[in-house]
């Protein structure tokens, strides 16, 4: 090491909502370690975001690399299973498809499932490919079960993630972090010191005069972000052109019956509606675009299209879709809202977040930062951001709805070239590829493409060196393997309560 490079002995984390208390949670667990101090600073005033309540796959990671047991931690924030995500209206009124979690069935001789199913759809034989999914087989019956370690297929093929109460999850990690040593200061931050020559962040200053100086900050403050951006500069690149809701209305009603474990989301005029199942009560909200709708009516249709009784006054969340053009500037790096936001469709926030804090890990740096490590952070968020945007204007952009103004729009605009080009190559075969270390795989894209009615013009002439009968009978015991092992597993509210994970109030 050079004499004049240290370690980093204060980490200081500027926030505490799901993304401050998930960045606490993972650097006490592995950089408190006596010779490094994480300092946490949140303001009760200020409050947080308090949405966020649906979650992917890789968050189970995360509660691994934490030593989460997961029955307390459903316990703790009400949560539920979730297998995937139901469409309701987005390719045509009226159509409906998921998109599950895991894969649609096995690849055969090495050729891609899903190029089995569109021979066999020719032949009039396949049926739905979700009836292929052992995620999706559970979610149509409301049923989960969780594929242990022993766990043989189709059962292994169960892939889940969670919905949470995200205040509750917030005050979950908030025990954990301050367990593993996290000091927490309470306060709202009214200045920032700033190093005079080097320009990186020095200390924060709260109202009460308390002064916290850091080496390292990791800006955690949501949407103004008061490091990365209004100390920083570091810029926004706006992608509202492409994806133009700009607004969320959330309101939580009580449950009416058992939770399903999947979320859904309902397309409406301008925007669409999502439905998050928890223990106590339904997370709803109606992300619109204020171009196209008014506020007033945006409220008028998700309060018509709710199942329960509300349970709190609606409640307006503006925002910008994009991101911030470098996550990582200085010596502050920022998470959740302040680094991006990319609307809710693909629940993919809290993801962003959790491989923002692993690439931190991964790349944790010494003081003065070395600027190839941070070039390294910001190369690998800018791609997956980008990963993460083409998908979710996919939804939009392969639609058949014309409608409204706001269809007729999104279905009409043009689209990155990255996503152009990947829709051109599945509407000629078929054919769909994982890019380097894109977020969703093939399973997530063919889900919605088939979903929302983009087939392509001809299925992979590769397939059609497979014996027919042979793939049409391996094709049949899949599906039946699936349908069978579903209708086995418990309802999925009775496996919290046998697994200890359902809290006892919520049973009330
Ligand atoms: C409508 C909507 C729906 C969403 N749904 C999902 C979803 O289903 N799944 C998903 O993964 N993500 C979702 N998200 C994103 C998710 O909510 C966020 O990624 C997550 O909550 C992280 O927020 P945050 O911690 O960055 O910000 P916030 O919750 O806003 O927290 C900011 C923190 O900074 C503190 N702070 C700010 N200024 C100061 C100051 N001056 N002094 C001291 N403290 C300060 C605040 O007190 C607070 O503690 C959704 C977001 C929105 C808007």
């Amino acid at each position: 090491m050079k004499d004049s490079v240290t370690e980093i002995a204060d980490v200081v984390i500027v926030g505490g909502g799901t993304a401050g208390w998930m960045a606490a949670a993972a650097l006490s667990r592995f950089l408190a370690n006596g010779r490094r101090r994480i300092t946490l600073v949140e303001s009760d005033a200020i409050g947080t975001v308090g949405v966020g309540e649906a979650t992917i796959p890789p968050i189970l990671n995360f509660n691994r690399m934490l030593d989460i047991n997961e029955n307390d931690f459903l316990r703790a924030t009400r949560g539920t299973f979730k297998l995937g995500i139901e469409f309701v209206n987005w390719g045509r009124a009226g159509d409906r498809y998921i998109h599950p979690f895991g894969s649609f069935g096995h690849d055969l001789h090495g050729i891609a499932f899903h190029q089995l199913w569109l021979r066999e759809r020719v032949r009039g034989e396949a049926g739905d490919i979700a009836d292929y999914s052992m995620s999706a087989a559970a979610a149509a019956r409301g049923r989960f079960g969780r594929p242990g370690r022993e766990a043989k297929p189709p059962l292994s093929e169960l892939f889940y993630a969670f919905h949470f109460d995200a205040s509750l999850y917030a005050r979950f990690l908030r025990g954990l972090a301050e367990r593993q040593g996290t000091i927490r200061r309470e306060g709202r931050i009214t200045g920032v010191e700033r190093d005079g020559e080097s320009g990186d962040v020095a200390a924060v200053r709260l109202e009460s005069g308390e002064r916290i100086a850091g080496d390292l900050f990791i800006d955690c403050s949501g949407f103004r972000g008061l490091l990365i951006e209004e100390q920083l500069g570091a810029g926004y690149e706006d992608w509202s052109r492409w994806l133009p809701a700009d607004r969320a209305i959330a309101v939580p009603t009580a449950n009416v019956g058992p939770p399903d474990p999947f979320t859904r989301s309902t397309a409406h005029g301008a925007g669409w509606q999502w439905r998050i199942p928890l223990q106590h009560r339904t997370g709803n909200g109606h992300v619109f675009s204020s171009a196209f709708m008014d506020e007033d009516e945006a409220r008028r249709i998700l309060l018509a299209n709710l199942e329960g009784e509300p349970l709190a006054d609606p409640r307006t969340i503006p925002f910008r879709t994009g991101r911030r053009k470098l996550s990582w500037s200085h010596n502050v790096i920022a998470l959740g809202l302040s680094s991006g936001f990319l609307e809710p469709i693909e629940s993919t926030s809290i993801h962003l977040i959790q491989n923002g804090i692993q690439r931190l890990l991964a790349l944790f740096p010494d003081k003065p930062v070395s600027p190839v490590e941070r070039d390294e952070y910001n190369r690998g968020m800018r791609d997956l951001y980008e990963d993460v945007r083409d998908f979710i204007i996919l939804h939009y952009k392969a639609t058949q709805r014309d409608d409204t103004p706001f269809w007729r729009h999104v279905r009409d605009m043009d689209i990155p070239d990255s996503l152009a080009r990947k829709i051109e190559l599945w509407r000629l075969h078929g054919r769909i590829f994982r890019e380097n270390a894109e977020l969703f795989g093939v399973t997530s894209w063919v889900a919605v493409l088939l979903g929302q009615n983009i087939r392509p013009e001809r299925y992979d002439p590769v397939a059609d060196t497979l014996d027919e009968a042979k793939v049409a009978a391996a094709m049949a015991e899949m599906r039946a393997a699936y349908a069978r092992a579903a209708e086995r597993l418990p309802a999925q509210d009775e496996f919290l309560k046998v697994a200890g994970a359902w809290a006892a109030e919520a049973a009330a």
